[in-house]
C-alpha cells in the first residue's frame, strides 16, 4: 500500500469499515508518469467505465486529452464532473434516445459500431441544419490474429464478436455517411490485458489497416484511436504496464504515419493500482481441514475476483486488541480462503493463499482495487450496508 493508505486503513474507525480507499496524490502521480512517457502528439483519453467516480474523473483531469464514455449515463455523467473536457462516446447498442443526447451535448467523437448506428445518427443528425457536422470514427473489428500478439487472447475483436464493424462493412459505411457526419478516422479496442510489444504489435496492424482505409476514402489527416487493454497483472501486484517502452513504440509509429493522430483510451491501467477495499476478518473457522476467514462486506463490494477468476491481491493489517473473554480464532501459517458475507459459494475474495497470522479482527487490504471493482459489483444482493469511501490527497 502507498503509507498514505497504509495510515488511512489503519485510522480508519470500524464503524466505516468496510471501505474504498483511494489516493489520489498516488493517482496524480501515476498518471503524470504515463502522460510523460507517451510521445506529446499521442492523445491519451481515459475510460471512464473503469472508474468514473468524479473524483478519480478530476484527478485524472490534467492528464488526459478526454474521457471515453460507453453510455448515455456516462456521457452526462462525466460530462458534469469534468465539464469542457473531450468526450468519445463508444460501445454496442447506443439508443436513439444517447445518440440525441450526444448531439445535444456536443460529444466531440461518436465512435460508430455499426451500419445500423451509423444511418440512425445520420438521420438524427440530418434533423439539425445549421449545426456543425458530427465527428465519428468508424469502430473496426479487425481480423488480427492471435499470432500476431504473442498469443496474447483478443476479448473484444479479431474474432466474431458484437463489436464494431468488419472489415469489409466499414469500406460500406463511407458513402451513408451523409452531410451531417464527418469521418475523422477508425477506432479499434481489440484486446485487453496486453503487455507493451502486444499492444504496439496491434497498433501497428490498426494503424497501417486504417492508413489504407482513409487513402482509399480521401481522408488525408485522420485519427487512429487504438484502443485500451494496458495489461495488469493481479497475481504480481508490484508490476507496472511497460509505459516507457509504449510510448517510444507509439513515437515510432507516428513517425512513419506523419498524417496520422494516434489516440489510446486505457481504463484499467490508469486506476487501478490507486484504490483499496479495506475491511476487516468477522470469523475465522478451520472446516474440514481447511482455513476460512470471513469478512465484513464480499463480492458485493469487489466483484472483480469473481468475475476474473482470480484471487485478489491483499495484505493483513493486524489489530492487537482483542478483549473477548474467549480465545480469538486465528488462522496460522496456513493457506487460508478469504470469503464475504453472502450465502453463495462464489462469494469468495482469494481462496487458499498463505498467511503467517490472520485473526478475528484484523483488517485486510485488497489493492488493485482502483477499477472494474465497486462499479462492477451487485450491490444489493442480500442487503448489506454500501462501503464508505475516501478520497485522498
Ligand atoms: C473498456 C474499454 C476500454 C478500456 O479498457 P481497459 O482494459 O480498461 O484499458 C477502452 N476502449 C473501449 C472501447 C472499451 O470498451
Amino acid at each position: 500500500m502507498t503509507p498514505r493508505a497504509a495510515a488511512h486503513a489503519e485510522r480508519l474507525p470500524a464503524g466505516e469499515l468496510p471501505a474504498y480507499l483511494y489516493d489520489l496524490a498516488a493517482l496524480d502521480e501515476h498518471v503524470e508518469r504515463v502522460r510523460a512517457a507517451l510521445p506529446p502528439e499521442v492523445e491519451l483519453y481515459y475510460a471512464a467505465k473503469a472508474n468514473p467516480a468524479p473524483g478519480i474523473l478530476r484527478a485524472l483531469a490534467p492528464h488526459v486529452d478526454g474521457y471515453e464514455v460507453s453510455s448515455g449515463g456516462e456521457l452526462a455523467h462525466v460530462r458534469e464532473a469534468v465539464p469542457g473536457l473531450s468526450l468519445a462516446f463508444g460501445g454496442p447498442g447506443k439508443t436513439e434516445e444517447e445518440l440525441r443526447l450526444a448531439l445535444d451535448l456536443g460529444v466531440e467523437r461518436l465512435h460508430v459500431e455499426s451500419e445500423n448506428e451509423l444511418r440512425l445518427l445520420a438521420r438524427l443528425a440530418g434533423e439539425r441544419p445549421g449545426r456543425a457536422p458530427v465527428d465519428v470514427l468508424l469502430r473496426v473489428n479487425l481480423p488480427v490474429g492471435d499470432g500476431d500478439l504473442g498469443g496474447a487472447a483478443l476479448a473484444m475483436g479479431g474474432r466474431p464478436s458484437p463489436f464494431g464493424l468488419d472489415p469489409r462493412r466499414a469500406e460500406a459505411c463511407v458513402p451513408s455517411l451523409g452531410p451531417g457526419l464527418r469521418l475523422r478516422g477508425v477506432h479499434a479496442h481489440l484486446a485487453s490485458g496486453l503487455d507493451a510489444p502486444a499492444q504496439l504489435a496491434l497498433a501497428a496492424r490498426i494503424t497501417a489497416w486504417a492508413r489504407e482505409f482513409g487513402d482509399r476514402h480521401g481522408l488525408g489527416a485522420m485519427e487512429v484511436n487504438v484502443g485500451g487493454g494496458m495489461a495488469v497483472d493481479y497475481a504480481r501486484p508490484h508490476t507496472r504496464f511497460d509505459w516507457a517502452g509504449y510510448g517510444q513504440g507509439l513515437g515510432t509509429l507516428g513517425e512513419r504515419y506523419p498524417d496520422v493522430t494516434l489516440r489510446i483510451e486505457p481504463g484499467r491501467s490508469m486506476t487501478v493500482h490507486a484504490g483499496w477495499y479495506v475491511t476487516e476478518v468477522l470469523d475465522v473457522k478451520h472446516s474440514h481441514g481447511e482455513a476460512f476467514a470471513v469478512l465484513r462486506g464480499g463480492t458485493h463490494h469487489l466483484r472483480t475476483p469473481a468475475a476474473k477468476g482470480h484471487d485478489h491481491p491483499f495484505t493483513v493489517l493486524p489489530v492487537q486488541d482483542w478483549d473477548l473473554p474467549w480465545p480469538r480464532p486465528a488462522a496460522l501459517d496456513e493457506p487460508v480462503t478469504l470469503s464475504g458475507q453472502l450465502c453463495t459459494p462464489k462469494d469468495t475474495l482469494a481462496a487458499r493463499v498463505p498467511v503467517a497470522e490472520l485473526r478475528v479482527g484484523d483488517r485486510v487490504a485488497f489493492s488493485m482495487a482502483g477499477a472494474y471493482a465497486w462499479n462492477i459489483s451487485h450491490h444489493e444482493f442480500l442487503m448489506h450496508p454500501a462501503p464508505s469511501f475516501h478520497f485522498l490527497s
